[in-house]
């Protein structure tokens, strides 16, 4: 008989699980989401901004991107719907900048993992950085790292359609809040729930985003992912640049790109602290002392600029080595998790949702294989390699 299996978290990540589940021919009816909030106003996919790209410095990291893009461009198609509309896609791409030996080394290093795994990521000296880009002031700037494939997409509607096709197939989706795991004997055997109803399960997924390091608690598991906020402008320039900017990653950690006819700027704080994850309060300091004055700096035309909106998300940080945590838990067997994107998790939902469904169905991974992401390194203090985090 199929197991039964509840997901924690109804949100992209948890709803392309669902989705990919119904695609590999779980029955859809022994599927539950349990979402706490089926407004999604306060999840990290609402504040996401929402971009992908292929400069990560892990072959996996790569081919995971390279998969969203796929996806991206053929949803319509992959989901065999033709009320799918197309993902809206603006490829302006990233650019590193490096302004040290030891940054622009590393830049090199990470193009060619990247070339070798199929991306076309180009080098620039600063010569070609400035026929390409007059618009940076480059004194400072030794090389830069462009990619193509890399841009905005719109992760709201792939978001939408996967609720909403899973749903339509028969996935449960319940309005209610998982307060507890049922471990008896040894295993994961379901979830309690607010109301204090119980629903039991053969498999319970961890997909509960910042809130993930609370619900592995409740199963008697530690997980390293704190809630980290960031913090988003949006501004208007009194003089708009002549051609697009592509995501521009600045050596001072802040980083800018076209939002339409405006532009959208952010940064990690300096001071970067866990925090509770229903606290958004902002913080201006930020933008005064930190963000405007790099983008000043780097593009004088920004020092003309006037702020139209801002918002404060939240990361789920996994603080051994910022990236995904994906897979079953040898120490609670039935328990998986699917959590610790650390800023990355937007454009890794189609790899991630897929590879956790073919776990589920299979036993094991068919596609692309995501052990390397397994929780097992969490408690063996093995870090995933990964140079490339924003
Ligand atoms: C400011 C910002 C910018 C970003 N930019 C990018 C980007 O450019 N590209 C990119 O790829 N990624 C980006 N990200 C990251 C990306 O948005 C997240 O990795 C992704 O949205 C995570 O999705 P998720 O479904 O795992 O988690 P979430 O969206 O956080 O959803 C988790 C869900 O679980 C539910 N839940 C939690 N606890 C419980 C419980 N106990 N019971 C029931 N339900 C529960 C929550 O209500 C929530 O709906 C950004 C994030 C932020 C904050």
């Amino acid at each position: 008989m199929a197991q039964r299996i509840v997901i924690v978290g109804g949100a992209i990540m948890g709803s392309s699980l669902a989705w990919w589940l119904t695609e590999l021919g779980h029955p859809p009816g022994k599927i539950t989401v349990v979402e706490r909030d089926p407004t999604y106003a306060e999840c990290a996919t609402a504040f996401s901004n929402s971009c992908i790209r292929q400069q990560f410095s892990n072959p996996l990291n790569i081919a995971v991107s390279q998969f969203g893009v796929e996806c991206i461009r053929s949803f319509g198609a992959l989901m065999g719907d033709a009320r799918v509309p197309p993902i809206q896609f603006d490829t302006f791409g990233y650019l590193y900048l490096a302004d040290t030996p030891a940054r622009a080394e590393a830049l090199r290093r990470a193009q060619a993992v990247q070339v070798a795994a199929g991306a076309r990521t180009r080098l620039l000296e600063r010569d070609a950085l400035a026929d390409a880009f007059p618009f940076y002031a480059l004194d400072d700037i030794l090389l830069g790292s462009h990619g193509q494939d890399e841009g905005y997409f719109d992760g709201t509607t792939m978001f939408e359609w996967w609720r909403r096709c899973a749903r339509e197939r028969g996935v449960t989706y319940l309005a209610e809040t998982v307060t507890g795991i049922d471990t008896g004997g040894g295993r994961a055997r379901g979830v309690t729930l607010a109301s204090g109803d119980r629903l039991a399960a053969d498999a319970v997924v961890n997909v509960a985003g910042t809130r993930g390091a609370s619900v592995a608690r409740m199963a008697g598991l530690d997980l390293p992912v704190e809630p980290r906020k960031r913090y988003t402008w949006v501004f208007e320039a009194a003089r708009p640049l002549d051609r697009p900017l592509p995501l521009t990653i600045d050596p001072s950690g802040v980083h800018v790109r076209q939002d339409g006819a405006l532009y959208m700027a952010g940064a990690t704080p300096d001071d970067d602290p866990a925090v509770d994850p229903a606290d958004f309060g902002g913080d201006w300091s930020i933008w005064e002392e930190k963000v405007w004055p790099a983008l000043a700096s780097r593009i004088p035309a920004f020092e003309e600029i006037r702020v139209r909106r801002s918002w404060v998300g939240h990361y789920d940080l996994n603080t051994l080595d910022r990236n995904a945590v994906v897979g079953a838990h040898r120490e609670l067997p039935g328990f998986y998790t699917l959590n610790g994107f650390s800023g990355h998790g937007l454009q890794q939902a189609p790899a991630m949702g897929r590879g956790m469904a073919e776990l589920l169905v299979h036993g094991r991974y068919r596609t692309l294989d995501l052990t390397p992401f397994s929780p097992d390194r969490i408690a063996d203090g093995r870090a995933f390699a990964e140079a490339a985090v924003i």
